[in-house]
């Protein structure tokens, strides 16, 4: 902006919105806002139908109510006019009150409650049609009791941004959260934990997240924020979202008492991940995507569906990035990292829908699909985070391999930065110039495979550069059914049947329940057992109720689904072991 500009910006009068929480215990967040005048029109006001980041339209507009205008103390009729729309008889300079119903514990929505509150801007603020452009300024009166308001925006009760983008993009916290501070690269971080209750390790956490940071900062080389702000409510729930100079994290106040809850770790044989991969993934979000994006993620139509086909980009290489920084910042050890990496190849070669949705068409079909999963989901779909993850795993090797291990997916990460990071974003033609520039090849006829087809990706290449190979399976396999069971209320019922298995070939239904399996009675455990006295192929007899009639149905026994359990080869080469050290190596 140039000077002349931040002078004329100056110069346009903010919507002004005062938060109050005179009965945080009902909930509800009273809003008055202060819209300036903006000509001769009449003024309407909406709300985001959806956050950017999570990708569904949620209809924020159902927990507003009582809206009424004012102007110079008189009553202004005002109506609604769509279902997140209301209009006011008069143009503005107008005084316009409503309250918000917040109870809904997710990191795109609201929650007020007598300790706290934590606002999204989406789902709380009405703003003036067609004047995104009109900066904001939001006072924050904080509830008897409540000490601290936080907000990227800056310090203090009220906080000014530029215009409506940047306030989407600026969650609110107000109560008593504990709160650390520390710095890198010159740079603020506040971490506020909210509802350490005694049992988060608080001191931990920040000196983790600060090592995480360091990590990501050190690859990128650049710190592009001017404070940043780490909003960790420990309620029991799960999510993160990112926003340009802050994230809003959900979690277990227990978190920090089990390594696979708090670094991530493997499990019963499988990875699990932990806070501080939720950590990694959102911040790692600050550089991809919040300022280097797909093309189409911006700029912003708030009340509608906005189509993107490059997600495996944005959450994809995000997510394959989440473990592989915790692994660099020393959280993870290499095979725990590798197991990490499995679980998502695991994941992608045991859904059906892998044949179905290519990564592309996951991404374009996230509004319909990845926030409404049912029980035919992995049948018909993948997740753009899963192959996107393995996508950026292979690229990453290709890379490697194509330059002698001179390059990797960390240098096109920051080519693609230095070249698209501005307001406009890349397209997936620059993509693949970017990555044929940092490889010396063209990759693109390989990326339209991965990306635009439902073609089985190849992992041999990764495997040889790495020195990798499968675990070996256990010797004995067992008998499959093919589908998901789930015990609940003294019932075995079937939750998900995979295609083409055993279940969906003997027509066993999802929500059949399950009696007894050879005229004898089962239970979720004893018929895992059971099956084990199977073999592939065999025959037999399952007694099943479906709508408390009861069916006998038939059922060949199939093939329990691979497993993708990576492990280093201990017959790699020195070069291959080298590879997988500088892949895992902080910088
Ligand atoms: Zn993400």
């Amino acid at each position: 902006m140039s000077l002349m500009a931040t002078f004329m910006a100056a110069q346009v009068e903010p919507v002004s919105y005062t938060l109050r929480f005179p009965e945080p215990h009902t909930h509800y967040v009273e809003v008055e806002a202060s819209i300036p005048s903006a000509g001769s029109e009449p003024v309407e006001l909406f709300m985001a139908v959806w956050t950017p980041g999570s990708y569904l339209v949620r209809e924020y507009a159902r927990n507003v109510e009582q809206v009424t205008a004012s102007a110079g103390g008189k009553p202004v009729g005002i109506r609604k006019v769509r279902k997140n729309r209301w209009r006011a008889d008069a143009p503005g300079p107008l005084t316009v009150k409503y309250r918000v119903y917040c109870r809904e514990m997710s990191v795109r929505t609201n929650w007020v409650e007598a300790g706290f509150a934590m606002l999204n801007v989406a789902p709380t603020f009405l703003y003036p049609v067609g004047d995104l452009k009109r900066p904001a300024r939001v006072t924050v009166v904080p509830a008897a009791g409540w000490s601290k308001v936080v907000s990227p925006l800056g310090e203090g009760n009220t906080v000014t941004a530029a215009d409506y983008d940047t306030l989407v993009d600026s969650p609110l916290y107000a109560g008593n959260a504990a709160t650390y501070e520390f710095e890198v690269a010159g740079k603020k971080h506040l971490l506020v934990n909210e509802g350490e209750g005694g049992m988060w390790d608080g001191p931990r956490s920040a000196a983790d997240v600060r090592k995480i940071v360091e990590q990501q900062v050190k690859m990128w080389g650049i710190a592009p924020y001017p404070r940043y702000v780490f909003f960790n409510m420990l309620t029991e729930s799960g999510g993160g979202l990112e926003h340009k100079d802050s994230t809003v994290l959900m979690a277990s106040r227990f978190a920090t008492k089990l390594k696979s809850t708090y670094s991530g770790g493997i499990e019963e044989g499988d990875f699990r991940g932990g806070w501080l991969g939720l950590v990694s993934h959102e911040f790692f979000h600050l550089w991809n995507v919040k300022r280097l994006r797909p093309v189409e993620l911006g700029p912003f139509d708030y009340e509608n569906e906005n189509y993107v086909r490059s997600l495996w980009e944005a959450e994809g290489f995000t997510s394959y990035y989440t473990e592989l920084l915790v692994a660099r910042a020393g959280f993870i050890n290499p095979d725990e990292y590798l197991a990490a990496i499995s679980s998502d190849i695991q994941t992608l070669q045991s859904a059906a829908g892998r044949t179905v949705q290519s990564a592309e068409l996951s991404s374009f079909d996230a509004w319909i699909k990845q926030y409404r999963p049912d029980e035919n989901s992995r049948n018909t779909s993948i997740s753009y985070y899963t192959k996107g993850g393995v996508i950026g795993f292979l690229l990453d090797a290709r890379i490697r391999e194509a330059t002698g291990g001179a390059k990797s997916l960390d240098d096109l990460m920051r080519l693609l930065y230095q070249r698209h990071s501005g307001p406009r974003g890349f397209s997936r033609a620059e993509f693949d110039q970017a990555a044929a520039t940092v490889s010396g090849q063209d990759q693109s006829t390989w990326l339209t495979r991965a990306l635009e087809t439902t073609e089985e990706l190849d992992y041999r290449e990764a495997m040889d550069w790495y020195g990798l190979r499968w675990r070996e399976a256990p010797a004995e396999k067992r008998a499959s059914l093919g589908a998901d069971l789930r015990a609940a209320e003294g019932r075995l019922t079937v939750s998900r049947v995979s295609r083409d298995g055993a279940a969906h070939r003997a027509g066993l239904n999802v929500d059949d329940e399950i009696l007894a399996l050879d005229g004898y009675r089962v239970t979720q455990e004893s018929l895992r057992r059971r099956l084990r006295f199977y073999a592939q192929g065999a025959r037999a007899q399952l007694l099943v109720a479906r709508r408390d009639q009861i069916l006998t149905l038939t059922v060949t026994l199939g093939e329990e689904p691979g497993r993708y359990r990576l492990e280093a080869d201990r017959n790699a080469s020195a070069d291959q072991k080298l590879n997988l050290a500088a892949l895992l190596r902080p910088y």
